[in-house]
């Protein structure tokens, strides 16, 4: 038994790494304020972007932010002009005086641009004129300036001028379309949770907009092109179940309501807070898959919820998300559908060379977008489970309690491996 709990702590490398996203510990941006104007006759933009930031030193008197490829037309502090300077290719801005710990500071920048990554403008596989972002995992700061990684999460509106044909979705809850002159509307979206920079998104597009009967505690909508309406009815037709299933397994679902979207991004899904995008692709086939909808929808508890704390905790999301998926499928399948999907997980370790030996922590890759590979999904999957089975609940569940408590607490932290690990053995 010793021996193959040792051969289970070899998985991880437990130390105190972080990834290499150069921090800023006196500062916390709490909220962004987003507005943009989008037109059909080109794929600029122009925007302003508020950033409420607390102060969390004892005092602070600049700070830098992410932001690449617009051209900034004004920067304010405290609702004063003031310029701006780069370092290392950012930003940086002074405030012209001390800010005190608590003490919250406002910037503002006004910019316009053609964004080279995290807004995909074109036209879907109908020909039909689209704008979706697509942040993962740090492609926010191309189109919003931004403290664009998931140690710092915020709470975002965004108000989105377009032509009036068009219908916008975003995070969190609607709070008003108006219609402008110049056949122009705008609308306005709010999301009161704390979330991610890369969960920050809206999507635009001539929508079939369907709200199935309330079955569910939350608020639904599958936004679809008109002709893959009934498609999307049929994908999403399970959403209810597995949202009530999570809620009992875990706590309440944490968002105002929850979209889900076809869209043209680049990844089969993206767990976007309280607004899942698909690809388009996702919605071929005869019959059409219901994945990943239960992947994406587990991450709105892991991954959008409780976050990671930097790119080496990926498993934190990636990981559980899987979990969950699979657990869903063996309580509506039946067992057989848990061993199919181990099965598959293990195949994916094995045909993935690097997976049979670099630990699910691994700080040696850098890169965020290829810490996605099957360490982070089949490897965790296979530990937590063989976790449950080896340690049958106490100090497992001690970990993971910390977890679920948080959110039924309503508490939605940035979390980190060492943490988890040291609740789960039971040293903190
Ligand atoms: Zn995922």
């Amino acid at each position: 038994m010793r021996a193959s709990l040792a051969g289970i702590w070899m998985l991880f490398v437990v130390c105190s790494f972080v990834d290499s996203y150069v921090r800023q510990p006196s500062i916390d941006a709490i909220h962004y304020a987003i507005s943009l104007e989008l037109t059909d006759a080109s794929n600029f933009i122009a925007g302003t972007t508020k950033i409420q930031v607390r102060i969390r030193s004892e005092s602070a008197s600049d700070m830098w932010l992410d932001f690449e490829d617009m051209s900034i037309d004004r920067s304010l502090v405290g609702g004063v002009e003031r310029p701006f300077s780069f370092h290392d290719g950012r930003p940086a801005f002074e405030f012209g005086r001390t800010y005190s710990r608590n003490e919250i500071v406002l910037i503002e920048v006004g910019y316009h641009g053609k964004p080279q990554l995290g807004l995909l403008s074109g036209e879907n596989r109908y020909g039909g004129r689209v704008v979706f972002a697509d942040n993962w995992p740090s492609n926010a700061h191309h189109w919003f300036p931004s403290i664009d990684h998931p140690s710092d999460k915020a709470t975002v509106s965004l108000a989105v001028t377009a032509p009036a044909k068009y219908d916008i979705v975003a995070n969190g809850r609607m709070e008003q379309a108006i219609l402008l002159p110049d056949n122009r509307k705008r609308t306005e979206w709010t999301e009161n949770r704390a979330i991610p920079t890369y969960c920050m998104v809206f999507g635009m597009a001539e929508f079939s907009i369907k709200n199935p009967k309330a079955t569910a505690t939350v608020p639904l909508a599958w936004y679809a092109y008109p002709q893959d309406a009934e498609v999307a009815a049929r994908k999403f037709s399970r959403t209810a179940l597995i949202l009530a299933y999570f809620g009992n397994l875990i706590g309440p679902y944490p968002y105002e309501k929850l979209a889900q979207v076809e869209s043209i991004i680049r990844m089969g899904g993206m767990e976007n807070s309280s607004a899942i995008f698909y690809s388009e692709a996702s919605f071929l086939g005869v019959p059409v898959s219901e994945d990943p909808v239960a992947h994406e929808i587990a991450h709105q508890w892991f991954g959008d919820s409780v976050t990671e704390a930097d790119w080496d905790d990926l498993w934190l999301s990636e990981g559980f998300a899987d979990d969950f998926e699979a657990l869903f499928y063996e309580h509506s399948r039946g067992p057989e559908a848990m061993t199919l999907a181990m099965a598959q997980y293990a195949k994916s370790i094995m045909e993935y060379k690097p997976a049979r030996s670099a630990p699910i922590v691994d700080p040696r890759q850098t890169d965020p977008r290829k810490k996605l590979n099957p360490l982070k999904y089949g490897k965790e999957h296979g530990f937590s489970l063989c976790c449950a089975g080896f340690w049958a609940t106490k100090n497992f569940s001690r970990g993971f309690g910390s977890i679920t408590g948080c959110m039924k607490a309503g508490i939605r932290p940035a979390v980190n491996s060492r943490r988890l690990w040291n609740r789960q053995a039971g040293l903190i």
